[in-house]
């Protein structure tokens, strides 16, 4: 039975020099081919073109690239892009590029289906089929980096991860993955226009403080009172507020970097004078923004966008506070490409 070839792309540059050394070759090759598998992007040991042919050879039987395919790409009327992204092993996850008149954004997924079980999430029903590698997130960025040329004429500005899964329940593959996106040897975009996305995780939320990471922060809040969020979010049940926010606490006393609320307000779950009392105060913890973001209907009668009075009601509150809050309509609905709605339907 023919041995399974390694992803190059698991290795670091050090370990890739080490093999070329173990390999009576010099470290230096170690670079030059890191260099191709990063930097430039190639897909195929044959692009290396100032690399040997015996040497590519030899790479060509210990290992492969296991790089992603763009199976179908869907154009919004919006201006959205939704991105099919075939995996090495035939699994696929789903990317966006978001356009706005000042930038352009990349919304990527960590994982195959998701970890989690939010009731109003089309991802959350696929189950977590399997953690993405770093070179698999990379490889959306740089898809979406070349749409973003192509159809708006400038590079990618901002990558949030919203897309399929839990960031912090792939921890190290996400770190991996961003420092690549943030290292001169990989894209060099700066880690102020990369946001982490979380459910809440407060154990992970607490790592992340840790490691003095230097991306941005969103917590997918949605209710500030401990049962409507673990009806709406089970797994929360777990963690309650009194945990995210000894979390976030932590956070914004090693980082100095103000936390994103997501929220969704819907009829007759979080739209009463109690849930928004219950937000105005949590927001008190650290400072903060909120972020009201428009329901994306997922096919199931339980959820329902809230009136405009209600969503106002909230703006009112926040404001009067001091809190910084904004509406977020919804980009992509008609190619399925907005918020909670990937769930790989075509
Ligand atoms: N698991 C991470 C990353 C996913 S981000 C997290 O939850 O933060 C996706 C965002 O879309 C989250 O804020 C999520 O709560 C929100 N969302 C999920 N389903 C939605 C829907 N049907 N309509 C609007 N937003 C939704």
């Amino acid at each position: 039975m023919e041995m399974q070839k390694k992803d190059i792309r698991a290795l670091s540059k050090e370990q890739l020099r080490d093999f070329f050394v173990a390999n009576g070759d010099k470290a230096f090759r170690g670079n030059q081919v890191y260099e191709w598998l990063w930097g430039k992007g190639a897909h195929s040991f044959e692009d290396m073109s100032n690399v040997s042919k015996a040497t590519r050879e030899m790479l060509e039987s210990n290992f492969v690239i296991n790089h992603i395919k763009v199976d179908q790409m869907q154009r919004s009327e919006d201006g959205t892009v939704k991105n099919a992204v075939r995996l090495h092993d035939g699994l696929v996850v789903e990317s966006v590029l978001i356009p706005t008149e000042t930038r352009t954004t990349a919304c990527v997924s960590s994982q195959v289906g998701c970890s989690l079980d939010c009731n109003f999430c089309a991802t959350a029903r696929l189950k977590r089929m399997r953690n993405l590698a770093p070179d698999e997130i990379y490889d959306q960025v740089v898809a979406i980096d070349k749409e973003s040329r192509l159809y708006y004429n400038h590079p990618l500005s901002n990558i949030v991860f919203m897309g399929m899964g839990e960031p912090l329940m792939n921890y190290n593959n996400v770190l991996k993955a961003i420092e690549m996106i943030t290292s001169p040897e990989g894209l060099g975009m700066s880690p102020k226009r990369i946001t982490v996305s979380t459910s809440g995780v407060p154990k992970m939320i607490k790592k992340l403080a840790d490691d003095e990471v230097k991306f941005k922060l969103a917590v997918s809040l949605h209710s500030a009172i401990d049962d409507t969020r673990s009806r709406i979010m089970p797994f929360s049940a777990n963690f309650p507020l009194s945990e995210l926010r000894e979390s976030l606490e932590y956070w914004y006393a090693k980082t100095k970097s103000r936390v994103t609320y997501e929220y969704v307000v819907w009829k007759d779950i979080n739209d009463d004078k109690a849930s928004i009392d219950a937000l105005v105060r949590f927001c008190k913890y650290v400072p903060c923004k909120v972020n009201l973001i428009e329901y994306n209907p997922i096919d199931d009668g339980e959820f329902q966008q809230a009136s405009d009075e209600s969503i106002n009601a909230y703006i009112r509150a926040l404001e009067a506070h001091d809190i910084v809050a904004k509406v977020r309509r919804s980009r992509g609905k008609d190619i399925d490409a907005a918020c909670g709605q990937l769930a790989n339907k075509s």
